[in-house]
């Protein structure tokens, strides 16, 4: 008998979170008030200091989740099939994550910055076919990405480490796979990962508030508000920009 759970006893898991776990929207709402009152920083600051936040949040969320389900993640360190998805993110978030890199220290800061040239130089044949899809629209777009191998601008292909780990992105965070390692070696899209995704609505709607007060309170200079919110890409796409 294996070690891991099959298919079906994942997705009684699944039905044991919806029907026992109710999502903490205190913990998004705290966050975003705590930043409000922070009198010490600037809008921009706030914005800044809200996206890590509240991604960390999003982390705690899926780890209550998987205490109520009695769930533990199989991912292991250094496994990084779930990197060759294509991420997508909405203008901010990809300015927030620059403009993160650009305050880490210079030593991390250049190693980011050379792996990023080099992953242009060394995949742009792949990235250019790979720029147009519309991975909202078409059914097929997602496995077109992961089928074409093409690894996230941020993976470091020798320790298979991210590069940028607490400041990853949403999907990278709400992936998770709780059976054998081996359906991501094995498979393209394999079924049995569960995606948390549906946390984007708290995060985003806490972030949407978030903006919506400092837009009308204070001074936003770094992100157009709303529409920043709604321009969304492919991270291969917005990361080619910071290495132009
Ligand atoms: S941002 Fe990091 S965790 Fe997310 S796909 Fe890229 S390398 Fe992986």
């Amino acid at each position: 008998m294996s070690e891991f759970m099959s298919y079906d006893e994942i997705l009684v898991k699944c039905q044991e979170i919806n029907t026992k776990y109710e999502i903490n929207q205190e913990r998004f709402d705290e966050i975003v008030d705590c930043i409000i009152d922070n009198e010490e920083m600037s809008a921009d600051e706030k914005i800044a200091k809200a996206f890590e936040r509240l991604l960390q949040a999003v982390n705690k969320e899926i780890g209550d989740m998987e205490t109520t389900a009695r769930l533990q993640p199989t991912c292991q360190m250094g496994c990084a099939f779930c990197c060759y998805f294509p991420i997508v993110t909405n203008k901010m978030e990809a300015r927030l994550i620059k403009d993160a890199i650009g305050k880490m220290p210079e030593n991390r800061k250049s190693f980011i910055e050379n792996h990023l040239l080099n992953y242009y130089q060394t995949y742009q044949d792949k990235i250019n076919d790979l720029h147009d899809l519309d991975i909202a629209t078409d059914p097929d777009a997602k496995y077109t990405y992961k089928k074409a191998n093409l690894p996230c601008p941020f993976l470091n292909l020798e320790t298979n480490a991210c590069t940028i780990y607490e400041i990853r992105p949403l999907p990278c965070r709400t992936y998770v796979n709780y059976t054998d390692p081996k359906v991501c070696a094995e498979n393209v899209m394999p079924k049995e990962t569960i995606s948390y995704e549906f946390l984007y609505q708290e995060y985003m709607g806490a972030m949407n508030e978030l903006l919506q007060y400092l837009y009308e309170n204070e001074k936003i200079e770094n992100v157009d508000y709303p529409g920043d919110l709604y321009q969304e890409d492919l991270l291969i796409n917005w990361m080619k920009e910071a290495v132009r």
